[in-house]
C-alpha cells in the first residue's frame, strides 16, 4: 500500500471544492478492505484522526483533514459487476461517477443520482446522499443503494444489505463480520419532509443501511457497493426556455412541479412528468452571459426542464410542454430545444459551468464558499425564494440564485468582494437557515454539512439533538478519530 507524506504530494487532499483548506501527517492509498481495515485498527488503537477522502469535490470541507491521516480512497475503482439482466452494480468507492454512468448507459441502463459535478466518486456521492438534476423524479442517491460493505473506527467489516436489518421501533441491532453485536438507541429527531441531506437519517423501524447513507465520512468507510440500475429511457426532450418575468418563471415551476406529482402519484402517463426542472434567476444569466452569448440579454429567468418519453408520445409531450410555456408566456423564439445527444450535453454544461464559475469566482478572491442549500416544503418555496433575494438585496451584496427548483431547493450563492463583505454574508447566511427551518425545511438538502455548516445545523436540531447524534456516533466511534470536524464541531 501506497502512503505519501511530502508535502508536494499531498497538497491535493488538503482542500475540497469549496475552498476550505486544512493539513495532515500522511496519505494512505487502501487496496482493498483489508487494508483500509489495517489503517483503521491503528489509528483506533492510537487515537489518531482518520478523514477520508473521495475525490474532494464536496462543498462543506467535509474530506478536509484537520491533522491525523487521510485515507484516500482512489485505488478502489474497479467496477466489479454490471448485470444487465438484473438491473444492479457492484462498485468499489473509488468509481467516477461519470465512468460508471457510460458503462452503464452501453448497456442501455440509468443510474438516476447525478449531481451537476459528475467528477465525484461514487463513495463520495453515497457519503453525501448527492443528489442533483433528475432527483426531482427520481429522489436521492439512498435510493439505490441495495448493498454495502463498511469498514467500522475500530477495523471490523460491517456488511449490509437492504431490507435485512431493520430496527424495533427505535431500537437497531446491527451484527458485523467478527460477530459483534452492536446495540443502538436511536435518537427520536424528526428529519424534515424535504430533500435532505444534514445530519445521521434516523426513524422508527428505519433499514439499517440508511443509517450509513449520507453519514459524510463519520461513520466508517464505505468499501464496496451494491446499486440499483433502472432501463434507458427511449428518449428525452430537454429545454431552457426563458421568461422575461420572473415571477412567470416561478409560477411556471409551480405548475409543472404540481401537474408532475400528480402524474407521478396517479401513474398516468398520459400528463407531463418532468425529470428535472432547474430554475436560474436573471443575475444568474448575467453572470453566465459573457461566457454563454446566446442567453437572451432581457431575460429575467430561465428553466430547465426534461421529460422522458417514448417514440410514440413524444409529440404529445412536446405539445403539453409548449402550452404550458406559451400560459405562462415563456419565450419560444429564444428557448433551446436539445435535438442531439450533443444539445443535450451542451445544456448540462450549461448547467454546470453556474457552479464552476462560482467556485472559480470564490478560489480567486480566496474566500470560502457561501452558498446556501435549503430546501422547503413545496408550499413554501416562493417565501424562501423572495426572502433571500430581499436579505441580499438590501445588504447591496452580488449574488446569484439558481438550483433544483422542482424539490423547492435552491442555490443562493453570494460573491462578496472582499471579507467585511464576506462576513455580512455569513450573517445573511445563517438568517436564511433560521428561516428555512421556520418554515419546516432543512438547511442542507444535498451538501451535507462537513466542516463549514456545522453552526448551522446547530440552528435546525439544538444541542440537545446534536448531543444524541454524537452518542450514536460514540457506540461506534467512543473517541471521534473518524472524519473529526464533520458533522459536529468538537474536537476530542
Ligand atoms: C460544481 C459542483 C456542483 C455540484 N453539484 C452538486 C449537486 O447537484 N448535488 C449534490 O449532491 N452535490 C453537488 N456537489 C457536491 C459534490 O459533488 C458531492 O457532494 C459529491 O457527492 C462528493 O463526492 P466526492 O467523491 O468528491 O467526495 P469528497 O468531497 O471527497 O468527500 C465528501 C464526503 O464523503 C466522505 N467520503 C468519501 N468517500 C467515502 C467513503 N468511501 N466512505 C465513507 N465516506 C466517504 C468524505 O469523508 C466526506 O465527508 C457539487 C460540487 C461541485 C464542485
Amino acid at each position: 500500500m501506497i502512503i505519501k507524506t511530502s508535502p508536494d504530494e499531498i497538497q491535493n487532499y488538503l482542500l475540497d471544492s469549496s475552498n476550505f483548506k486544512g493539513f495532515c501527517d500522511a496519505v494512505y492509498f487502501p487496496e482493498n478492505e483489508q487494508d483500509i481495515s489495517e489503517i483503521l485498527k491503528e489509528a483506533f488503537r492510537k487515537n489518531i484522526a482518520v478523514t477520508i477522502s473521495g475525490n474532494g469535490t464536496g462543498l462543506t470541507g467535509a474530506r478536509v483533514p484537520r491533522g491525523g491521516i487521510v485515507i484516500s480512497t482512489e485505488k478502489l475503482n474497479r467496477i466489479i459487476e454490471l448485470n444487465r439482466e438484473q438491473l444492479y452494480a457492484v462498485v468499489e468507492p473509488g468509481v467516477l461517477l461519470f465512468e460508471f454512468q457510460e458503462k452503464v448507459k452501453e448497456q442501455n441502463l440509468m443510474y438516476p443520482p447525478d449531481p451537476t459535478e459528475k467528477n465525484c466518486y461514487l463513495g463520495g456521492t453515497v457519503a453525501t446522499n448527492a443528489s442533483g438534476e433528475k432527483t426531482f423524479k427520481y429522489g436521492p442517491t439512498r435510493n439505490y443503494v441495495v448493498e454495502m460493505d463498511i469498514v467500522l473506527p475500530d477495523g471490523d467489516l460491517l456488511k449490509l444489505k437492504r431490507g435485512s436489518v431493520i430496527a424495533d421501533g427505535y431500537k437497531l441491532s446491527i451484527k458485523t463480520e467478527a460477530d459483534r453485536i452492536i446495540n443502538i438507541d436511536l435518537p427520536d429527531y424528526k428529519m424534515p419532509a424535504t430533500k435532505n441531506a444534514a445530519g445521521y437519517y434516523c426513524k422508527k423501524d428505519m433499514d439499517a443501511i440508511d443509517l450509513f447513507i449520507g453519514s459524510e465520512g463519520t461513520l466508517g468507510v464505505i468499501s464496496k457497493i451494491k446499486l440499483k440500475l433502472i432501463p434507458l429511457p427511449e428518449k428525452l426532450i430537454s429545454c431552457v426556455v426563458f421568461f422575461k418575468k420572473e415571477i412567470n418563471a416561478l409560477n411556471f415551476i409551480a405548475k409543472a412541479r404540481d401537474i408532475s406529482i400528480n402524474t407521478r402519484l396517479r401513474l398516468d402517463p398520459r400528463c407531463i412528468e418532468a425529470l428535472a426542472l432547474e430554475y436560474f434567476d436573471e443575475r444568474t444569466l448575467k453572470f453566465l452571459h459573457d461566457d454563454k452569448p446566446l442567453i437572451p440579454s432581457a431575460a429575467k429567468a430561465g428553466v430547465w426542464f426534461e421529460q422522458e418519453v417514448t417514440m410514440e408520445n413524444e409529440d404529445t409531450f412536446f405539445e403539453e410542454w409548449m402550452n404550458l410555456i406559451n400560459e405562462f408566456h415563456g419565450d419560444e423564439e429564444s428557448a433551446w430545444f436539445a435535438v442531439t445527444e450533443d444539445d443535450k450535453k451542451k445544456i448540462q454544461e450549461f448547467r454546470h459551468s453556474i457552479s464552476e464559475k462560482i467556485n472559480e469566482y470564490i478560489a480567486k478572491n480566496n474566500l470560502k464558499k457561501l452558498g446556501t442549500d435549503a430546501a422547503v416544503p413545496d408550499d413554501k418555496f416562493e417565501e424562501l425564494y423572495y426572502y433571500c433575494k430581499k436579505l441580499v438585496e438590501e445588504e447591496k451584496l452580488n449574488f446569484v440564485i439558481y438550483g433544483h427548483a422542482g424539490n423547492s431547493h435552491i442555490h443562493l450563492n453570494m460573491l462578496p468582494k472582499n471579507e467585511e463583505e464576506y462576513n455580512t454574508g455569513v450573517n445573511i447566511y445563517r438568517e436564511i437557515c433560521k428561516k428555512a427551518i421556520v418554515l419546516g425545511g432543512t438547511i442542507s438538502a444535498e451538501h451535507g454539512i462537513g466542516k463549514l455548516k456545522t453552526d448551522y445545523f446547530l440552528l435546525m436540531y439544538g444541542q440537545d439533538t446534536i448531543d444524541k447524534m454524537i452518542g450514536l456516533k460514540k457506540i461506534f466511534d467512543p473517541d471521534m478519530i473518524l472524519g473529526r470536524g464533520n458533522i459536529f464541531n468538537i474536537i476530542t
